[in-house]
């Protein structure tokens, strides 16, 4: 009975992603909860509390956007910095996974403000579409280092498309991630110049993201609040942070590596392998070092 109660608190609490389109057409719109995701981010990567702010916004944004792709279609952002964050990495695919990474200095004051993080920098979207053989890749100069003015200057500068992005992130007295989320709301080519701009002024006015979802408030709730316009819902699904690395896909990789390099690195006990996205950890053993040495005479012979 317990085990019911929490598994359905669980599935009620759990990260989602919600898209959907105005009545009138004009509008369209995303909206997400990534408080789970982020949480799990700041803990695999064991990240103090600005670094992990941003990773979660940069996550937060790349779920956003990959909200209006299909199938396993896929975003991937950067932010590159010159400050304390030297990058920020975010991909997400479609179905509902999302993984990335921050490299930061160790030796920071986690009392500058967010933006003074990144410092002057690039903001690059890439996306990896279904019909485009090569990834559709635009960069732009950071505006404010932010994530969210970032991602709305992009919209504007490379794909010239009126969006406001609002993504937020609130932490405990621990400096652990409570809540994050986002939305953004996008102008379709029939909206007005004055259409976008009153948009603009009401949105200038809306509660916090990481408020509503800290009263419990669901996806469905949170959305009837912050959109200001009559919609149809199109998509609502769950997203989590998830990695498709494994032991398996490592070690087909160090077999482009060479006999002699794997006989080294055994020699070194040179065992461990990091997945730069996860942060998970696999070890080869005895029996995985004479696997690739025989995989890769094999080869060579
Ligand atoms: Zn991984």
């Amino acid at each position: 009975m317990q085990d019911n109660k929490s598994k359905i608190k669980e599935i009620k609490l759990a990260d989602r992603v919600l898209t959907l389109i105005s009545k009138d057409g004009k509008f369209r719109a995303g909206v997400i909860k990534s408080s789970n995701l982020s949480r799990i981010a700041q803990s695999n990567h064991k990240l103090p509390p600005i670094p992990a702010s941003l990773l979660s916004r940069l996550l937060t944004g790349a779920s956003l956007m990959a909200a209006f792709l299909k199938g396993e279609e896929r975003i991937i952002l950067e932010a590159t910095g010159s400050h304390t964050i030297k990058k920020i990495f975010a991909e997400a695919i479609q179905v509902g996974e999302v993984r990335g990474f921050v490299e930061y200095e160790a030796n920071h004051n986690d009392n500058a403000s967010i933006s003074d993080f990144l410092g002057n920098g690039l903001f690059k979207v890439s996306k990896i579409l279904y019909n485009k053989a090569e990834p559709i890749v635009g960069i732009v100069e950071l505006k404010k280092g932010d994530i969210s003015s970032d991602l709305a200057y992009y919209f504007q500068k490379s794909e010239q498309i009126p969006t406001a992005v609002f993504l937020d992130v609130s932490l405990d007295d621990y400096g652990i991630i409570e809540h994050s989320g986002g939305f953004l709301i996008q102008a379709l080519p029939g909206a007005s110049d004055k259409e976008i701009s009153e948009l603009y002024h009401t949105l200038k006015n809306s509660p916090k993201i990481t408020e509503l979802f800290s009263n419990e408030m669901n996806i469905e709730d949170v959305t009837r609040v912050l959109i200001p316009f009559d919609y149809e819902i199109l998509k609502n699904y769950r997203v989590d942070f998830y990695c498709r690395c494994s032991k398996e896909k490592f070690v087909s990789k160090l077999l482009t590596l060479g006999i002699d390099e794997i006989k080294k690195m055994k020699n070194n006990n040179h065992n461990e392998l990091i997945c730069i996205y996860c942060n998970k950890h696999y070890y080869l053993d005895e029996q995985d070092f004479t696997n690739l040495i025989n995989e890769l005479k094999a080869i060579e012979n």
